[in-house]
């Protein structure tokens, strides 16, 4: 069933301003370009919900959309931009460690990685972060149909034995593309039973 209803809430940069915990949410986060606008736009029908190819250095800003008067859908800011100095990358963790650890409501985190990528040790950081802190959360492989089904095959067991080498079970693993909307439904009708509990 597709979304009926996707609008912007708020955008702020200190997790303690995010609207009460009063519905489920699910915040979604990966490099920058990695595709996150472009899913975010896919997952929601509309064509420019999340802006696209934002600057890289642009003020980081947690962003809630409210879907279907249901759940929050949180745009993250992306990490790993190239340029940033030390200061900022620290009060990016800062910025991200607040909002993950201060949602009692977040019941998922969409990890995005490039399909067409190996496995980078930023985003694998970032995995290995939220299991220590015991949050839970799925990989989403964006751009796919960029990917023939053996190559794409191919990236999925890579990733799946890395993940492997540090944990006994594999996250869950969504298949996604912005162009083909590829993973809409995967992805919408694990989060509308989880709405439910
Ligand atoms: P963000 O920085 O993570 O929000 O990434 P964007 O959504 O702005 O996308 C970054 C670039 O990747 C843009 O040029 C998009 O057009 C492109 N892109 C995003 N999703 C897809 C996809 O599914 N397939 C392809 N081929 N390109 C994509």
């Amino acid at each position: 069933m597709p979304v009926k209803q996707a609008e912007f809430f708020v955008s702020n940069s200190d997790p303690a301003k995010c609207p009460k915990p009063d519905r489920p949410e699910y915040a979604f986060i990966g490099r920058s370009n990695v595709g996150k606008s472009s899913l975010i736009n896919m997952l929601t029908g509309r064509s420019s919900l999340a802006k696209i190819s934002g600057k890289p250095g642009k003020t980081q800003l947690i962003n809630h959309f409210l879907i279907d008067n249901e759940w929050y859908l949180v745009d993250l800011p992306g990490y790993g931009y190239a340029q940033v100095s030390k200061t900022e990358r620290e009060k990016f963790a800062a910025l991200i460690d607040g909002y993950l650890t201060s949602r009692p409501n977040l019941l998922c985190i969409f990890v995005l990685v490039d399909s067409r990528i190996e496995p980078q040790k930023i985003d694998l950081d970032f995995m290995y972060n939220l299991g220590e802190k015991g949050l839970p959360f799925v990989i989403v492989f964006t751009k796919t149909e960029k990917l023939g089904p053996t190559k794409l095959q191919a990236t999925l067991d890579t990733y799946r034995a890395k993940l492997l080498e540090t944990w006994e079970e594999a996250p869950q693993f969504f298949v996604t593309s912005a162009v083909t909307a590829a993973g809409r439904e995967e992805i919408l009708s694990f989060i509308r039973p989880l709405n439910q509990e």
